[in-house]
C-alpha cells in the first residue's frame, strides 16, 4: 500500500476504492505517473460548522468536500450526512464518482462531501442552518462550472434547495446549475428522485436478459429503504418481479410469496418508517437478508456490508449494488469465484447521476424535457453502459467490476494525456 499523503484517508473504505483503482492500473498498464496523480483527490477541503442548536448552544460539526479529478469536466457528487462521515470515506466515494462519471460517458469528474452528524436528531431550523453554514463553507469550490453537489446519505431535495439558496444569496442572483436533485420549483428535473432506483432496475432488466431468466420467476431481495432501496422495490414490482425481502437500518421483513410493495411504500411514513409495524411479512436481520436464496440481491445501503465473512453464504443469482462500495476486496474474490453475476456499483447506481446530468442541462438551457424523455435517455445511457462493459469485460476476461473501473480509467486517461501536465 502506497504512502498516503494524509492519516486521515487510512480508512477501510478509502483503502477499498484505492485496492480497487490499483487493480484496475495493473490490469490496463496504465501509465506510472498519471496512476501516482489519480490515487488521490486532487483538492480537499474540511471545514467546521457551527450550529446554533434549538435550546440556544453552539455544536460543531465537522464536514468535507472532495474533489478528486476534474480533467473531464466540472467535479460531481452527492453530500452525505451521516454519523460516520470521514474524510477517507468521502475521499473513496470521490473517486468512485470520476469513475461512474466516466464510465457513463457523462461530461464530469468526481466528487463527494459530507457533514459528520444524524441528521434524523436534528430539529428542521438546525438541519437548514447546518446545510447553509456547510454550504458558506464549500462556497469558495463549488459552482455550476466547478463542483454541482447533489443528494446523497441522510440529505434530499430540500437540503439541495437550501444549498442553492445560499449560493445564490452570495453571487446575488439564482444559480439554479450550482446543485442538482433539487425541487422541480427551482430547476429541478422530472425523474430525479427514483432515478437511481430506475437505474439499477433497467441494468438489473439487462442481466436478466443476459442469463435468460425471466423476470415473472425473479425473486429479489433489497438492503435498505431509503431513496435508492425504496424506488428500487417500487419499479422491480411494477416490472413483474416478486420482493421477497426488504430492509432499513432497523432489520427488514420477508415474504417468499412477495410482499405487497404498494401497501408497504403507502404506509411506510404512517408506520414510523418501521417495515416490520407493517405486518407485511415475517422479520428478519439485515445479515439473514443478504444470504437469502433469491435471484437478484440488491444492496442499496452503506459501504462494506459483503464482507470475507458473510460472503461464502450469499445465494443469489446476481448481485446489483445500489449502494457505492457495498462489496469488500476480499468478498468480491470470493463471489466471483462462485460465479455470482455482478453489476457493480459504478454502473448499477449510476442512473442518479445520469438524471443529475440531465437535470444540469436543463438547467444551462432553461428548457425542461418530459418524464418520457427523461426515462427513455435515461435506459439509452444505461443499457449501453451495460453492453460496453459486458464487451470490456470478454474482450479483457475480466470481471463486470474491473472492466467498469478500467472503461471509466481509461477515459479519465485519455483527458489527462490530451490536457498535459500544467505547467
Ligand atoms: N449521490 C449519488 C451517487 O452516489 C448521485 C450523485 C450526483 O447526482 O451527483 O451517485
Amino acid at each position: 500500500m502506497a504512502q498516503l499523503p494524509s492519516r486521515e484517508l487510512d480508512t477501510p473504505t478509502f483503502r477499498l476504492a484505492m485496492s480497487q483503482f490499483d487493480e484496475a492500473a495493473s490490469l490496463m498498464a496504465l501509465d506510472p505517473d498519471l496512476r501516482e496523480r489519480l490515487k488521490f483527490p486532487q483538492r480537499s477541503l474540511a471545514v467546521s460548522v457551527p450550529v446554533r442548536m434549538d435550546d440556544g448552544h453552539v455544536e460543531v460539526f465537522t464536514g468535507y468536500r472532495v474533489q478528486h479529478d476534474s480533467s473531464r469536466g466540472p467535479s460531481k457528487g452527492g453530500i452525505r450526512f451521516h454519523p460516520d462521515v470521514n474524510l477517507g470515506e468521502v475521499a473513496a466515494l470521490a473517486m468512485w464518482m470520476t469513475w461512474k462519471c466516466a464510465l457513463a460517458d457523462l461530461p464530469y469528474g468526481g466528487a463527494k462531501g459530507g457533514v459528520a452528524v444524524a441528521p434524523k436528531r436534528l430539529s428542521r431550523g438546525e438541519l437548514q442552518r447546518l446545510t447553509r453554514r456547510y454550504a458558506a463553507e464549500i462556497f469558495p469550490l463549488i459552482g455550476p462550472d466547478k463542483d454541482v453537489p447533489a443528494p446523497d446519505v441522510g440529505t434530499d431535495a430540500q437540503v439541495m434547495a437550501w444549498i442553492m439558496d445560499t449560493y445564490s444569496q452570495q453571487v446575488g442572483f439564482s444559480v439554479p446549475g450550482v446543485v442538482t436533485g433539487k425541487p422541480l420549483s427551482i430547476g429541478g428535473s422530472l425523474g430525479r428522485e427514483e432515478a437511481t432506483g430506475r437505474g439499477v432496475v433497467y441494468v438489473t432488466l439487462e442481466a436478466l436478459r443476459h442469463l435468460n431468466l425471466d423476470i415473472r420467476n425473479t425473486t429479489v431481495a433489497i438492503q435498505g429503504f431509503g431513496n435508492v432501496g425504496s424506488h428500487t422495490a417500487r419499479i422491480m414490482h411494477e416490472c413483474g418481479a416478486r420482493i421477497v425481502a426488504v430492509s432499513d437500518v432497523n432489520g427488514g421483513i420477508y415474504n417468499p410469496k412477495g410482499i405487497d410493495i404498494p401497501t408497504l411504500l403507502a404506509g411506510y411514513k404512517d408506520a414510523g418508517r418501521s417495515l416490520a409495524a407493517m405486518n407485511l411479512g415475517e422479520a428478519l436481520s439485515n445479515d439473514e437478508l443478504l444470504q437469502l436464496d433469491c435471484t437478484v440481491l440488491i444492496p442499496a445501503a452503506l459501504s462494506e456490508q459483503i464482507t470475507e465473512r458473510n460472503a461464502t453464504r450469499l445465494k443469489c443469482r446476481i448481485l446489483s449494488e445500489g449502494a457505492n462500495g457495498p462489496t469488500t476486496l476480499e468478498a468480491d474474490r470470493i463471489i466471483q469465484d462462485m460465479g455470482i453475476f455482478v453489476i457493480p456499483d459504478i454502473l448499477a447506481n449510476s442512473g442518479g447521476v445520469i438524471v443529475s446530468y440531465f437535470e444540469w442541462v436543463q438547467d444551462a438551457q432553461r428548457f425542461f424535457w418530459k418524464a418520457s424523455d427523461i426515462q427513455n435517455r435515461l435506459r439509452d445511457l444505461m443499457t449501453s453502459a451495460f453492453a460496453r462493459t459486458m464487451e470490456f469485460a470478454a474482450l479483457k476476461r475480466t470481471s463486470m467490476r474491473m472492466a467498469a473501473l478500467m472503461s471509466g480509467i481509461d477515459k479519465v486517461a485519455q483527458a489527462h494525456s490530451h490536457r498535459g501536465l500544467y505547467p
